[in-house]
C-alpha cells in the first residue's frame, strides 16, 4: 500500500484541512480540563512542523469520544487546542463549531502559519453516517486535505471518507510511519517472528492472530485471550473472565470465540518453524497462572500448573496473570526472535501481585535487537509503568485500527489515500 505523501505535492502557502487522531480523553486537573495522555499529539508535530514551513494555513479537525450528536461541554476541543500549543510553541486559536458561516468567517481572515483547531465534529449527529452533504460543508474554504487520523481510520464517517470524496487528501508523516510499521509485519517481517497476544478481548485480536498466523514462528498467549485458549483446550477455569460467547444484538449473530480458538489450535502450520523454539506448537497456551480467590476483588492469591488435569482453577477463583514458568518461557522466546509484536497485557497488571507475566514480558522486549512493534492503550500502559516505550522500534497509538490492518483488512480512508 503506497499513500499519497504530503511530500509529493506542493502545498506551499494552501488553507489545509489537517484531519488530525486527537480522539484523546479528557480529566479535571485543578479544576481544569486537560488532555489525559498528549502522545498523539507529540505524534503529528513532524506534519505540523512541515505545514508552517510551507506557510500554509492549518484547519484542525478531530472527534473527541462519543457525544452523539450532541454538544457535550466536557468533550469541547479546547483542551486539545491547549496542549497542542503548548508542544509546538506556536499560537493555536479555537473556534466553536466546525462548519458555518462563523467557521468560514474565521478562515477567511487566517494568515500563513495561523492554526485554527476546529470543534469537535462528532457534535453533528451526520458525523457519524458519512452524511455526504455534511462531508462537503467540512471542506468548504480548504485547499487540500493532510491526513494523520490513523486511529480514525478504519471508520465510515463524514471526518474520514467524506471529506476525502471531496478534496484531494495527503498522508502526513505520522500516519506514514504506523502504515509503514505495520505493513512490514504483514509484507516482510524479519524472522523469527513472534506475536505476543494479551488483554481482556479476544474479539478485536482473534483476526489479527489469523490473518499472521502463517506469518509468524510462534504466537504467545496470555491474559484473558488466554483464558479462552485454555477454554479452548477443555480446561476448567473457574470464575476466571472469559470472552467466549458474544451475542450481536444488531446482527442477530452469535459468536463463539472459544470455538474460534479451537480451530486456531488445530490448524497446521505452513512449516515447523516454532520447533526452533524447542516447544511442540506454534500457539503456546501459559503452563501456570496466578490466580485469586475473585474475578473483582482477589484478596488471596496462589500459582497453579495448568498440567494435563481438566480443573486449572477452582470454582469462584480466578486467572489473573500468566505464573512464573510461563513468563521464562516466552521470555526465552522473545530473546531468540528478530520481530516481536505485542497487543495485550499478560494479566491485570494494575494490580501488582498480577503484574509478574506483563513486567516479563517488557523486559524481554527491551532486550530484542530486532523489530519491536507495540499497539494497545493498555500494553503501552504497561510499558511505561515497567519500561520505556522508547526501547521499542515503534508504538503504534491506534487500537481498531493497528488490529484492523494487521487483520489483512482495507481500512475504508487508506483506500482514498492510496497513490
Ligand atoms: P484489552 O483492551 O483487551 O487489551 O484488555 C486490557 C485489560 O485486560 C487490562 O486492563 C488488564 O487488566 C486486563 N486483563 C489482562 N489479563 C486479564 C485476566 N486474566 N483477567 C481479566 N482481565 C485481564
Amino acid at each position: 500500500m503506497k499513500l499519497k505523501s504530503i511530500r509529493h505535492t506542493d502545498i506551499a502557502g494552501k488553507t489545509v484541512l489537517y484531519r488530525s487522531p486527537y480522539d484523546i480523553g479528557v480529566e479535571k486537573v485543578n479544576g481544569i480540563l486537560e488532555v489525559k495522555d498528549d502522545s498523539r499529539i507529540r505524534a503529528t508535530l513532524s506534519t505540523l512542523r512541515y505545514l508552517l514551513e510551507k506557510d500554509c494555513k492549518i484547519v484542525v479537525l478531530t472527534w473527541v469520544k462519543r457525544p452523539d450528536g450532541k454538544v457535550v461541554d466536557e468533550l469541547r476541543t479546547v483542551p486539545h487546542a491547549k496542549k497542542l500549543e503548548e508542544l509546538l510553541e506556536h499560537e493555536v486559536d479555537t473556534v466553536d463549531d466546525c462548519v458555518g458561516t462563523k467557521v468560514e468567517s474565521r478562515i477567511s481572515k487566517m494568515k500563513a502559519g495561523d492554526i485554527l483547531m476546529l470543534e469537535n465534529v462528532r457534535f453533528h449527529r451526520e458525523e457519524m453516517v458519512d452524511d455526504d452533504n455534511f462531508a462537503k460543508e467540512l471542506t468548504k474554504s480548504k485547499d487540500l486535505i493532510v491526513f494523520d487520523a490513523f486511529p480514525q481510520a478504519h471508520r465510515i464517517h463524514s471526518s474520514t471518507t467524506g471529506i476525502l470524496r471531496h478534496l484531494p487528501g495527503y498522508a502526513g508523516f505520522y500516519l506514514e510511519k504506523e502504515v509503514t510499521a505495520l505493513n512490514k509485519l504483514v509484507e516482510n517481517p524479519d524472522r523469527p517472528f513472534t506475536l505476543v497476544i494479551g488483554g481482556a478481548k479476544i474479539s478485536d485480536k482473534i483476526d489479527a492472530i489469523n490473518n499472521l498466523y502463517d506469518k509468524v514462528d510462534v504466537i504467545l498467549v496470555g491474559g484473558g485471550v488466554a483464558n479462552v485458549f485454555l477454554k479452548a483446550s477443555d480446561k476448567n477455569l473457574g470464575a476466571s473472565y472469559m470472552e467466549d460467547i458474544f451475542v450481536d444484538k444488531v446482527k442477530k449473530e452469535k459468536k463463539d470465540w472459544a470455538k474460534l480458538a479451537r480451530e486456531i489450535l488445530k490448524r497446521k502450520p505452513d512449516s515447523d518453524s516454532y520447533k526452533d523454539f524447542g516447544v511442540e506448537s506454534k500457539v503456546l497456551n501459559p503452563i501456570d497462572l496466578v490466580i485469586g480467590d475473585s474475578l473483582s476483588m482477589p484478596n488471596e492469591s496462589k500459582i497453579v500448573g495448568v498440567g494435563k488435569k481438566e480443573e486449572v482453577v477452582p470454582p469462584g477463583w480466578a486467572a489473573l496473570d500468566i505464573g512464573p514458568e510461563t513468563a521464562n518461557k516466552f521470555t526465552e522466546i522473545i530473546r531468540k526472535s528478530a520481530t516481536v509484536f505485542w497487543n495485550g497485557p499478560m494479566g491485570v497488571f494494575e494490580d501488582e501481585r498480577f503484574s509478574l507475566g506483563s513486567k516479563a514480558i517488557v523486559n524481554a522486549t527491551k532486550k530484542v535487537r530486532g523489530n519491536t512493534v507495540i499497539g494497545g492503550g493498555d500494553t503501552i500502559e504497561a510499558i511505561r509503568k515497567f519500561g520505556n516505550v522508547d526501547d521499542y522500534s515503534h508504538t503504534s497509538l491506534a487500537g481498531g485500527a493497528t488490529l484492523e490492518l494487521l487483520s489483512g483488512n482495507k481500512l475504508p480512508a487508506l483506500e482514498l489515500l492510496e497513490s
